[in-house]
């Protein structure tokens, strides 16, 4: 196969119609290279004959014997029985679906073969529904059988023989050299051959676990041009002009005067670091990663100043309207000193407020804007964009793309961009889904932060929680009271709030108790954000809307509804709405009984540490990584055959290779993007 396979349509192979193809392609199977790609996930071995006195249950086998008895028999379901022996013994075979024609055919036979899984049933071990044929016209498998992930209308049969068909194909014949230097399998042919139709002999353990040499060829391939789509994104980004900013130390010395305290070590160095990046010619991609409470605000405010400073439009984007409201009281207290005015941009103005921000930014008398991802519209022109804060974001895909959009470019400028997440990365997955950033960590909480007192409680103890609550909120305290609804809409999730605050507002009537959730108004929701931050407020009832970056210091009690739900790193975060202040802080992670082991391990972990990136490492280790990534991050990686977990130790390899294609052989990493395809491809083309 030359890399044509990947544009053949599968509609070349025989049998294969618009119809079928529209079911192929619920497996994601457009093209050959779909197909061959779609390896299987277990074999079975129809090579030999296994005699029935072998046959273990659950364990698939071909026997072939004579045909004894052949007999409908009326039990709770009308089921046709054939019994086969053969020297060793005998053993039932059970039709629940059978057709009059299909029992004649049966009775015609002499001797049969039929590869089954036995299972226990009402004569012993039994095979149900069987592939069975004529044994004096039956041919053994030479390979091992592969068995596909399948959807409907696509049968295991039908994948197999499309595959052997493929196989057979002069484009394919022709052989696929591997574009890795001194792998072990020059040609990847041999290789997908193997993975789809192994030799008798094959280690079908690696197979199934993925494992199997042939196939970490593969992986590391991918991962390889992977890492290629993304170094030569971060290349083609430095040859871009960006203004060079030089910071205004008079302000900037103004600025932290007012700012009330001091900066954590961890903050002064990587403000040193954007700024160095700032005074480059070519626009920064930063990625700034800080647990949650660690300061990445005042961060970006200083990337702000040193922009405004140089006369250039500053935009920041928040991933939420409660988030980009607050940023904008933030952003008001501390450059009001400096005479500098924030403006809000969100989807939910009204057309006249909106088409004066608008106006005031494409004049450039508006020099920071605050928003939402409203802010990204095409109608948003800026005058003299030089920086853009990214806050809280997961969808990194999405971002660099957003990156080289030609917004606020004044002759052929891109401005620099700040990325900040609170979503701690391991360090491989740093390497392929952010390999095309820079990165800075602050690792460093402000000083003075308590400890959260974290416990884990079943949802039935829930009377005395809110006892507990109300003496608290009598002392002062303020309370966030998360419901979780996951998995459904945000209607659902307002109307679980609802029950909540009913429920809290009939057993605490002395306390305040408030709510916000997705589906209330922006001014609503803005105001009874303020009011809570203003003290007015005992308890929130909030739905995740609070997950990212809310801040209220005073809050130091957190109630989490079906916390084991929730993905540790996603109750982090939530968490890290409390202990923002001096006093002790609690949050309660509340379970519906009974706990799982898993899920008793998982929260325990939790319980134990505040450490994100500990609780990020353990999320990894016990579930998936699209899972620490979130689910919104989902989607903008996807491999065929890589799987990050399992193939993490080819991750550095990859990341090495790449670089050494893109340095000496760039006919090679390009020719294993077109290879790969797909995602990769679209770094190439933002
Ligand atoms: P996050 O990193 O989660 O976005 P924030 O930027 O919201 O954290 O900061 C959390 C709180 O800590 C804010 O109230 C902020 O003003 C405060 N803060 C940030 N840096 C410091 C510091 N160096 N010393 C004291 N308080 C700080
Ligand atoms: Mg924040």
């Amino acid at each position: 196969m030359t890399d044509a396979v990947r544009h053949i349509p599968i509609t070349r192979l025989k049998g294969v119609g618009p119809a079928q193809s529209q079911k192929l392609e619920k497996l994601g199977i457009r093209t050959l290279q779909d197909l061959l790609l779609h390896l299987p996930h277990r074999f079975e071995d129809r090579t030999k004959i296994t005699p029935i006195f072998d046959l273990k249950l659950d364990q698939g086998a071909v026997i072939e014997g004579e045909i004894m008895t052949s007999k409908i028999q009326f039990g709770r379901r009308r089921s046709l029985l054939v019994t086969l022996r053969d020297p060793s013994g005998q053993v039932g075979i059970r039709f629940f679906h059978f057709s009059k024609a299909q029992q004649t055919a049966i009775n015609q036979l002499s001797k049969m073969r039929c590869f089954g899984i036995p299972r226990r049933g009402q004569s012993g071990l039994e095979l149900y529904h069987p592939d069975y044929s004529d044994a004096a016209k039956a041919t053994l498998a030479s390979t091992l059988t592969p068995v596909y992930p399948v959807t409907e209308g696509v049968s295991q049969n039908l994948l197999r023989r499309l595959i052997q068909q493929a196989m057979t194909l002069p484009e394919i014949k022709a052989g696929l050299p591997t574009l890795i230097p001194y792998s072990p399998y020059p040609d990847l042919i041999p290789c997908i051959q193997h993975l789809h139709m192994p030799p008798k002999e094959a280690d079908t353990e690696a197979l199934t676990l993925g494992l199997d040499p042939r196939q970490r060829v593969l992986a590391l391939e991918e991962l390889t041009a992977h890492q290629i789509g993304l170094l030569s994104f971060k290349r083609q980004l430095s040859f871009r002009v960006a203004p060079a900013l030089k910071p205004d130390e008079k302000r900037i010395r103004n600025f932290s005067t007012h700012l009330g305290f001091t900066l954590t070590g961890a903050q002064q160095r990587v403000i040193e670091e954007i700024a160095t990046d700032l005074g480059q010619n070519h626009p920064m991609l930063r990625l700034i990663q800080g647990d949650v409470g660690s300061g990445k605000t005042v961060v970006a405010a200083y990337a702000a100043l040193i922009a405004l400073s140089a006369g250039h439009q500053v935009a920041v984007m928040a991933p939420t309207e409660i988030l980009a409201e607050q940023h904008l009281q933030t952003f008001t207290a501390w450059f009001a000193p400096l005479s500098i005015e924030p403006v809000l941009l969100t989807g939910k103005l009204n057309s006249p407020t909106r088409k004066t921000r608008l106006a005031s930014l494409a004049t450039g008398e508006a020099q920071l804007l605050i928003g939402t991802h409203a802010l990204f519209q095409d109608e948003v022109q800026f005058r003299d964009l030089g920086l853009i804060i990214i806050d809280e974001q997961h969808r990194f895909g999405v971002n660099q793309r957003m990156a080289l959009r030609d917004k606020g470019r004044r002759s052929d400028s891109t401005p620099h961009q700040l990325i900040m997440t609170a979503t701690p990365i391991p360090r491989t997955l740093t390497m392929t889904v952010y390999a095309s950033m820079d990165c800075s960590i602050i690792d460093e909480l402000p000083p003075g932060r308590q400890k959260i007192q974290t416990k884990v409680v079943a949802s039935t103890r829930r009377t005395e929680i809110m006892t507990r609550l109300e003496i608290a909120c009598r002392d002062g305290a303020q309370a966030y009271w998360v419901c979780t609804l996951i998995e459904t809409s945000e209607t659902l999730r307002a109307q679980a709030a609802e029950v909540v605050l009913s429920e809290l507002q009939e057993r605490l009537p002395a306390l305040k108790i408030a709510m916000v959730h997705g589906r209330m108004h922006q001014r609503e929701k803005a105001e009874v954000m303020s009011d809570f931050q203003a003290g007015k407020i005992h308890i929130l009832v909030a739905t995740t809307v609070i997950e990212v970056g809310v801040d209220v210091p005073n809050a130091s009690f957190m109630v989490i509804e079906n916390a084991e739900r929730l993905g540790l790193t996603q109750l982090h975060q939530l968490r890290g709405r409390v202990g923002r202040g001096q006093q002790e802080s609690y949050c309660l992670l509340l379970y519906d009984p009974p706990l799982g082991k898993l899920s008793k391990q998982r929260l325990a972990v939790l319980r134990d540490s505040q450490d994100g990136f500990h609780i990020a490492e353990q999320d990894l280790a016990m579930r998936g990584p699209g899972d620490v990534l979130g689910e919104r991050q989902s989607g903008d990686v996807v491999f065929k055959i890589a799987d990050l977990r399992r193939d993490e130790d080819l991750i550095p390899k990859a990341h090495h290779l790449a670089q050494t294609l893109i340095a000496s052989s760039e006919n090679q990493a390009a020719a294993l993007i077109r290879r790969w395809g797909g995602a990769i491809e679209e770094y190439q083309e933002a």
